[in-house]
């Protein structure tokens, strides 16, 4: 079968074919229909900011497909059954994995980097990772709840607690940021404003939901135009890695409110007026892609119309272009929200 490959010392992607093995008792092999291109595939591949600990590995997280073959012991899963595979993966033993908790797993880590992903043909990957994808929902659409969609649902949702009528905010619109938008409106969110460096990307949120939005380098004072436009927030989400506007957003925060941090930054984070996170009871958490609640549920989101990811897909291409994929993506050339891989041909 054919894998895109990343060794460890390259940035880009290569495709070579790969003998299949035996599959263990608990495991399951998966055809990948549809797998889609993130953010941090970049950072491992065009923009070499994370170097790969092992040789070499098959990237790819966001992934669904259909069940192939199945280990002697995998009981819930049948051959034929389409499914979603778990973007994140973890020990499965301890406390925090028994409780559905992946994310809060000390082993947790993403699907690619321990266990090969799904820029390949098939996958062999664990019947717990595999969440079964209704007939209504397309593969593509399936692939990107893995992340794209349920990282920004768990971090408004379960971290940031939005409750119906309450303002929001939205730093960084790309894959991530741009369902941040769809989602935090169907979570009820009064008010909405997206923050980005890219008016392409601002185009995004505000055809996708945004009130309002704040183009990152034409502002002096990103926390003040926050403050200005909305009076004051209630959740701030961050997407962009970049700590200076959760320093410069404080301002902007009502009482009782909460600073999410999603996008990972290697900058420090100081605060000039601490006293205002004491005083005003300001929650700053960080949140990392989402527990087995969020694609289930997601998936009820979309099946009764209310999340629509009709606008999400960027274009579909096959595994032998997922490098051109990359590139497009660092430049954010065409202002892309998703492109899929397609390692089996263009099945929707
Ligand atoms: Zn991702
Ligand atoms: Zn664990």
């Amino acid at each position: 079968m054919r894998a895109g490959v990343l060794y460890r010392d390259e940035s880009r992607i290569r495709i070579e074919e790969r003998d299949r093995r035996p599959l263990a008792r608990n495991e399951v092999r998966v055809r990948i229909h549809a797998c889609g291109v993130c953010g941090s595939d970049v950072h491992f591949t065009v923009h070499k900011q994370v170097r790969l600990k092992k040789e070499c590995a098959v990237l790819g997280h966001e992934a669904s497909g259909v069940i192939l073959e199945i280990g002697e012991e995998v009981r819930e899963r049948q051959p034929g059954e389409r499914v979603v595979i778990s973007a994140g993966t973890s020990c499965g033993v301890c406390p925090a994995c028994s409780r559905g908790h992946w994310n809060l797993c000390a082993s947790a880590s993403v699907l690619g980097l321990e266990i090969d992903g799904a820029f390949a043909e098939e996958i062999i990957i664990e019947e717990r990772y595999l969440i079964p994808l209704p007939s209504g929902i397309p593969f593509d659409h399936g692939a990107i709840l893995a992340d794209a969609v349920s990282t920004p649902y768990h971090a408004l949702k379960y971290v940031g607690f939005l409750q119906r009528g309450e303002k929001v905010g939205i730093i960084g619109i790309g894959g991530l940021g741009v369902h941040a938008v769809q989602i935090a409106n169907i979570l009820g969110a009064n008010q909405l404003i997206a923050v980005d460096i890219d008016p392409g990307a601002l185009e995004n949120a505000s055809r996708l939901g945004a009130d309002e939005c704040i183009d990152a380098k034409q502002s002096k004072n990103i926390g003040k135009d926050l403050k200005e436009l909305s009076g004051g927030l209630d959740i701030l989400v961050d997407f962009s890695g970049q700590y200076k506007n959760i320093e410069n957003s404080l301002r902007a925060m009502n009482f009782g409110g909460r600073m999410v941090l999603v996008g990972l930054g290697k900058n420090s984070l100081e605060f000039k007026f601490p006293m205002m996170i004491v005083e005003r009871q300001i929650r700053i958490s960080g949140s990392l892609g989402c527990d087995t609640r969020a694609i289930p549920e997601l998936m009820d989101l979309y099946l009764s119309g209310k999340l629509d990811l009709s606008q999400s897909i960027t274009s579909h291409h096959p595994l032998e272009e997922v490098n051109e994929c990359l590139e497009n993506l660092h430049h954010r050339k065409g202002n892309p929200i998703r492109y899929i891989i397609t390692p089996n041909g263009a099945i929707r």
